[in-house]
């Protein structure tokens, strides 16, 4: 499959990983919205959270503490951050391989409102 984080997660596009174990890989996002930008990635291939399934339920939960222990390995923790999945097309989601970004170093501003 030609898909770009399943080729990270193979190490086929040499990355940096932040964190690796059996079932995610996280990386710094290579276009970087605040001082701290980190997406988790599942090493195997999910579209998006709208193809996770129940069996899922163990790796959604190591997705989310592994961004939490690297927003306190980069010291990012006590100010506060931001988990985000991208969903589909009106959740703005360009690659289509699950990933939550972490994302924080910086007060950041509320953008969420329905494009006018
Ligand atoms: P999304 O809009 O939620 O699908 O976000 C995809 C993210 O992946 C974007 O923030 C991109 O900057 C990031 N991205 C795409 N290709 C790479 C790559 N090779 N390494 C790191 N981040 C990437």
């Amino acid at each position: 499959m030609d898909c770009v984080f399943c080729k990270i997660v193979k190490k086929e596009i040499p990355t940096e990983f932040l964190h690796e174990d059996e079932l995610v890989v996280a990386f710094r996002d290579i276009n970087p919205i605040a001082p701290a930008h980190v997406l988790v990635i599942p090493k195997k291939h999910i579209g998006s959270v709208a193809d996770v399934s129940e069996s899922d339920e163990k790796l959604m939960g190591r997705m989310i503490l592994s961004a939490k222990r690297i927003a306190e390995d980069l010291k990012i923790s006590g100010n506060g951050y931001k988990l985000l999945f991208r969903v589909g097309r009106h959740g703005g989601q360009e690659v289509g391989h699950l990933h939550l970004h972490l994302i924080g170093g910086a007060k950041l501003s509320e953008n969420i409102r329905p494009v006018t």
